[in-house]
């Protein structure tokens, strides 16, 4: 058993190389079957055979190849992890595949693909694996309609149903002829435990069968790890000692530690026939063997969708290793069941005479019965939460109700640490997963208060409600118990009530003596969906100790989407020091004052005596001249902004014009007075008119100017 450190192992990101400046692609099926992709591939719609293009190496020379895909995972110790493609050619050489942007998810191991891309230091660079278009010259859609096999777009992928004829086959080094483990001890864990794990998962349709063979030394140094010639001598002496390869389906290739291969303690292909897993550790641990022959099955990982505080979002990080009870994503200790999207690609569920998964395509009252045993189901419930508007692939809710049963034992054992809350057995667990995407199955947190890593409360209690208005479909599990869950779906228009929005105007009121009433402007925006009814919301306000605060409304009635304004008159106790003093307003919706919003601003008071004074740009002008006058209002050294002013200039000949003005700011209002070209010379008086603060002005209010 890996014992693994729950926040490492989220943190990996597939480790693709970024080419970005390729401007084409591609990445396309000769089986036929994928063409959902195919409309956004452009690819060069050629038959003509890659052969030729197999010694091309130079950087920008584009080729196509053709030939078998391999897809391994390798799953490291620390937590981060590897997704490598590669082409197997015809001459069984391989030819690395780096992928640009989104490798593909609806291939498996073994599919035949034809690829296009430019080959860079010995592997193929392409644009990306599945949908998205290039941009180049070598635009162009195809796809074959050459149909033999399927693909693993298809559902189930193949190869997952009956006796899985698997050959371990235990190997050392030349240099570290080491034991680790018995024969028999690989002998119970792959086909005692391992095929208890397979059989349970596949509600008996499956079982692992087969033969451990081994201990063979092979003529490979423990400083190296090449995993595809660990693979090719495994084999060799397998067949050297007698070993029927050809009788079986899934090889496992296990060796003591190897510290060259970098720290991965597993790898497989996903997929596969054979199916190839490499096992890099000193015991045969359940859960890593249930781990990589999860991928030789043809499962991708099981993610979680961190939204923070809430369930779902469009914004969401992608946990890679991030279902925490799932064998597939990164449990504590045992190996849980795969969830309910997994097993539906596997055809365990929801094929056949599988177990069902019931689609819900109207509103009521629905049972689910316990995810790990067999029937009558369903097992798991799906309803759609989106369709992609270009592409129409769609996205599901999966829904189970998991119980203490099997391999899902732990979850109310409390051996584990850290430990499942139980809930999980108390509630109803949620994923997402996207049609034709083997990589897109996520865990959703139902009590998101606890982001990833670190979840041990999926799931959505009984009594409590989920809404995602965007889908339109509400989940209210009303009875989870060891028979299972009884749900209650609504599809169709959902109220998701929401805290409202809300700002106050001015945030800062003007400079005032204490005792002065204020206003502020408070503005409430009702932010539900459009299908709620209109809510009311009580306005409340918080002041400074003694302060009053008068509403002109206690409360707004909005309809979703609209605003509306209320005014609270705020008034200082008389004497109250100078300073900045909070104004703190709130809105709470009054049917659930969980959603409420709130906003502040500032009542200023300064007792300084307003100071006032008036300038010229210059002493004296000729006619036609503008003379620049600056008016500045400061209580004491702080700045009047926004106040009104008037300025009257009075010529020689007693005519007087009136200019006005706000200050900015710097507590200064800029005036122009624009003299006539027959201006009377002599001196023109300067004198400041009003404020809309009311003070008296104190000093230097007035001015002069000549004009010659
Ligand atoms: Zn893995």
């Amino acid at each position: 058993m890996l014992n693994r450190p729950i926040n490492s192992w989220g943190a990996g990101q597939t480790q693709v190389v970024a080419v970005a400046a390729l401007a084409f692609l591609s990445f396309f099926s000769l089986s036929g079957t994928a063409s959902g992709q195919s409309g956004n591939n452009s690819v060069n719609a050629t038959d003509s055979p890659a052969a030729g293009a197999q010694s091309q190496t130079s950087v920008g020379q584009q080729v196509q190849l053709e030939g078998q895909l391999e897809v391994i995972y390798q799953d490291f110790k620390d937590g981060h992890h590897r997704l490598l493609y590669s082409l197997k050619k015809s001459d069984g050489t391989r030819v690395p595949l780096k992928f640009a942007d989104q490798p593909p998810t609806n291939h498996l191991s073994g599919d035949h693909v034809r690829v296009s891309g430019q080959m860079s230091g010995g592997s193929l660079l392409l644009y990306s694996g599945s949908t998205k278009s290039g941009s180049g010259s070598s635009g162009g859609t195809t796809t074959s309609g050459d149909a033999s096999g399927s693909t693993a777009s298809s559902i189930p992928v193949p190869n997952t149903f009956g006796a899985q004829s698997t050959l371990v086959i235990l190997v050392n080094f030349q240099d570290d002829a080491i034991q680790p483990y018995t024969l028999a001890d690989a002998q119970n864990m792959y086909f005692g435990t391992g095929n208890g794990f397979f059989q349970e998962n596949s509600y008996n349709q499956t079982s692992l069968t087969g033969n451990v063979v081994g201990w063979y030394t092979i003529p490979v140094s423990v400083a190296t790890c090449d995993t595809s010639q660990i693979a090719m001598d495994a084999q060799n002496a397998a067949a050297a000692a007698g070993v029927n390869l050809s009788a079986y389906t899934r090889y496992v290739y296990a060796f003591p530690y190897d510290a060259a291969c970098g720290g991965f303690a597993g790898a497989s292909t996903v997929g596969g026939n054979p199916s190839e897993s490499w096992i890099n550790w000193n015991s045969p641990g359940s859960q890593l063997i249930d781990h990589e022959l999860g991928h030789a099955f043809g499962l991708w990982h099981s993610h979680s969708l961190n939204c923070g505080s809430t369930a779902t979002c469009s914004n969401g990080t992608m946990v890679e290793y991030g279902d925490n009870i799932d064998t597939m994503g990164y449990p504590q200790g045992p190996s849980p069941h795969y969830n309910a999207y997994q097993k539906e690609r596997l055809g365990w569920l929801n094929y056949g005479s599988s177990p069902k998964i019931q689609t819900v395509t109207s509103s009521g009252t629905y049972t689910i019965y316990p995810y790990e045993l067999g029937g009558p189901g369903p097992n798991a419930l799906k309803v759609l939460q989106s369709s992609d508007p270009t592409t129409g692939t769609k996205t599901w809710y999966y829904l189970e109700a998991r119980q203490a049963i099997g391999f899902d034992a732990f979850l109310t054992d409390g051996t584990c640490e850290p430990c499942y809350t139980q809930n999980e057995t108390t509630g109803v667990l949620f994923h997402l997963g996207t049609d034709g995407n083997g990589n897109s199955g996520e865990l959703l947190a139902m009590t998101p208060s606890n982001p990833p890593p670190g979840w041990f409360d999926d799931s959505l209690p009984a009594g409590q409600t989920f809404a995602d208005a965007t889908a339109g479909v509400s989940f209210t599990p009303t009875v989870v118990s060891g028979a299972g869950a009884t749900m209650q779906i609504t599809l169709g228009p959902i109220c998701a009530p929401a805290a409202p929005s809300m700002s106050v105007s001015p945030s800062q009121s003007q400079y005032v003596a204490s005792g002065t009433a204020v206003n502020f402007t408070a503005t409430v925006t009702d932010n539900d969906t459009s299908s709620c009814a209109p809510a009311t919301f009580n306005l409340a306000d918080a002041l400074p100790s003694g302060w009053s605060g008068a509403w002109n409304a206690a409360s707004l009635s909005l309809s979703p989407g609209k605003s509306g304004s209320a005014t609270l008159t705020v008034t200082s106790p008389a004497g109250t020091a100078d300073g900045s003093y909070g104004v703190n307003v709130s809105a709470a919706n009054a049917s659930s004052s969980s959603y409420s919003g709130s906003a502040a601003a500032t009542y200023v008071i300064n007792s300084a005596p307003l100071s006032i004074s008036l300038t010229t740009n210059q002493s004296a002008y000729m006619p036609g001249q503008t003379v620049g006058i600056g008016v500045s209002l400061l209580f004491g050294t702080l700045p009047d902004a926004g106040a009104s002013v008037t300025v009257t200039v009075t010529s020689p000949s007693g005519r007087a014009a009136t200019l006005s003005g706000a200050t900015g700011s710097n507590g200064v209002a800029s005036l122009n007075y624009k003299l006539s070209n027959h201006a009377p010379a002599g001196t023109y008086e300067v004198k400041f008119g009003t404020t809309v603060k009311g003070a008296s002005p104190t000093v230097g209010a007035s001015t002069s100017f000549t004009v010659q």
